[in-house]
């Protein structure tokens, strides 16, 4: 996808903080934090929601949780987050590249819906 902001980020021609990655997938800090913690786990491979999904990404989808939980660990938050997936535009997702955030910390009006 070579307009996909995400996909620009995975591929470094558009910069971000990133604070874990492995090969399946990068997590790196929201531009816009919504809490002291608020990170986005991204697959490298482009899904454009989870209404997107198929049979084919199951495999990636189960390694997602499982880089939440590591990055999770690596951030220091284990047992104290919240993981948050917005879908379609009338469900508040902004970019089209599917993505979980993880929110920690101190609340600043994170929908809780
Ligand atoms: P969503 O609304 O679920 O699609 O979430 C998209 C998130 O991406 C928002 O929380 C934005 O603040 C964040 N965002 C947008 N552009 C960037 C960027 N260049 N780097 C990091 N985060 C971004
Ligand atoms: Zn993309």
């Amino acid at each position: 996808m070579t307009d996909c902001l995400f996909c620009k980020i995975v591929k470094g021609e558009v910069s971000s903080t990133v604070v874990f990655e492995n090969g399946k997938f990068l997590v790196f800090k929201d531009i816009h934090p919504k809490a002291d913690v608020h990170v986005l786990v991204v697959p490298k491979e482009h899904i454009a929601s989870v209404d997107h999904i198929t049979e084919r990404d199951k495999a990636v989808l189960g390694d997602m949780f499982l880089t939440v939980k590591d990055a999770a660990e690596k951030l220091g938050v284990s047992g104290r987050y919240r993981l948050l997936v917005n879908v379609g535009r009338d469900g508040g997702q902004e970019i089209d590249h599917l993505h979980m955030h993880i929110l920690a910390g101190d609340r600043r009006e994170v929908p809780r819906e």
